[in-house]
């Protein structure tokens, strides 16, 4: 069982087309790159196979260029910095598909290194066309995704080359697949889950999935208080979601049909204003002011939470316990990261704003796995097929 990685596979002499994540973050007024974190991420895949006499064509995509040529989202930049990492010479294309690229492709040699342009110039990339996803395979003869954070798209060059060539992961989807999978596939008991974040509408699919699986499932954050006000507390200005309670009534109970410990704030730390820090309090659920928001859990709740964070065996989060950007509202997420850090438990998180939270908080390196993807680690959490992994090949055993 298992996906096929690029260690599966001959690759010597081979063109190797491999999807990489180089949308990297750049300054707004110079394009100048700012964090190349990504790049960086992809080089030990784009080192194999160097180091096995690969033709490595490299594509991704860069901002949202809607379908159209942007002269500000070429990959230009991109092929020189990752030139400079690997100190060698990498070729980058105008375009990405087309009798131009076809024939610099027919003249590389094994162990050279091209770039292709931004795919999203054509909008046939996002909406998966055949013939496009044909026109991108032709180049290659093995594809490999190593872009974990667009692996939720079915798009031409995330998903649909994969129909037509022989498919594997590269080392970073290997080891997203690995992370992730250690904790959802097979968890060892007991087994936390910390869901938060602003809105249940967001998260509601993990809450769902992770119910008789998880044996306790912590709410916190803004989406808790869609569940207070489904049991009937009264939530004052706090950021409530009218169109989920229902939604909020029907898991509570499915959590306990399912025997599944459903644990929400009994207490909270509340502001006058979203941008009041210096009015925070923390009160009793059944006690926030007219016109006051909760915008943490509270000391009591984070009791609560320490305590079956430590023993746990298997810990998945997914979402802030608050207003983590601010220091006042940060107190129940830095608790949390530090129980989660302490424990003895097989930890992940996932999530843009939870793991810059947890980075933020000074625990991230004893945390067992950081998602890089945050849309795809969601889905993943979901439970959900992503289309960039379900076209790579299975191991035979
Ligand atoms: P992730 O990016 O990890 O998936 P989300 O985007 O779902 O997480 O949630 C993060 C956001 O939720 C943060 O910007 C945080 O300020 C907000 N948030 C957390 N708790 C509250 C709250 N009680 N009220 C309003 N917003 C909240
Ligand atoms: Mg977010």
């Amino acid at each position: 069982m298992g996906k096929k990685t690029i260690e599966d596979i001959d690759v010597r002499g081979k063109r190797v087309l491999v999807r990489v994540d180089f949308n990297v973050p750049r300054n707004k007024e110079t394009g100048a790159i700012t964090d190349d974190v990504r790049i960086r991420a992809a080089l030990p895949t784009i080192q194999y196979l160097i180091d096995h006499d690969a033709k490595v064509i490299l594509m991704s995509h860069l901002g949202r260029p809607k379908g159209k040529v942007n002269e500000d989202m070429r990959l230009t930049e991109v092929g020189k910095h990752l030139s400079t990492l690997l100190g060698k010479p990498v070729t980058k294309l105008d375009d990405c598909v087309g009798e131009d690229v076809e024939k610099a492709v027919a003249e590389m040699k094994d162990g050279d290194v091209m770039l292709l342009e931004n795919v999203r110039f054509y909008p046939e990339e996002e909406k998966n066309d055949v013939h496009f996803a044909k026109q991108l395979a032709a180049l290659g003869d093995i594809f490999v995704n190593d872009a974990f954070g667009t692996a939720h798209r079915a798009h031409c060059s995330t998903a649909g080359v994969g129909a037509f060539l022989p498919s594997v992961t590269g080392y970073l989807v290997k080891k997203e697949l690995a992370g992730m999978g250690a904790a959802l596939m097979r968890p060892e008991k007991p087994f936390v889950a910390i869901i938060g974040g602003a809105k249940i509408s967001d998260k509601i699919g993990v809450v769902s999935y992770l119910i008789g699986k998880a044996d306790t499932i912590i709410i916190g954050g803004g989406m808790a208080n869609t569940f207070l006000a489904a049991q009937g507390h009264d939530m004052k200005a706090s950021l409530v979601e009218p169109e989920s309670l229902d939604v909020a009534k029907e898991t509570l109970e499915q959590a306990k049909a399912a025997g599944t410990d459903l644990i929400l704030p009994v207490d909270v730390t509340v502001a006058a204003a979203f941008d009041a820090p210096e009015t925070a309090k923390s009160v009793d659920i059944d006690a926030i002011d007219d016109g006051w928001m909760a915008l943490d859990i509270g000391p009591k709740t984070i009791e609560k939470c320490v305590e079956k964070i430590s023993g746990a065996k298997t810990i998945v989060w997914n979402g802030p316990m608050g207003v983590f950007e601010q220091e006042a509202f940060a107190v129940g997420t830095n608790a949390l990261a530090k129980a989660v850090a302490l424990s003895d438990a097989y930890s992940v998180v996932g999530g843009g704003d939870s793991v810059a939270a947890v980075k933020k908080s000074g625990m991230a390196d004893r945390i067992s796995h950081i998602s890089t993807g945050g849309g795809a680690s969601l889905a993943f959490m979901e439970g959900r097929v992503l289309p960039g992994l379900s076209i790579i090949d299975e191991r035979e055993e």
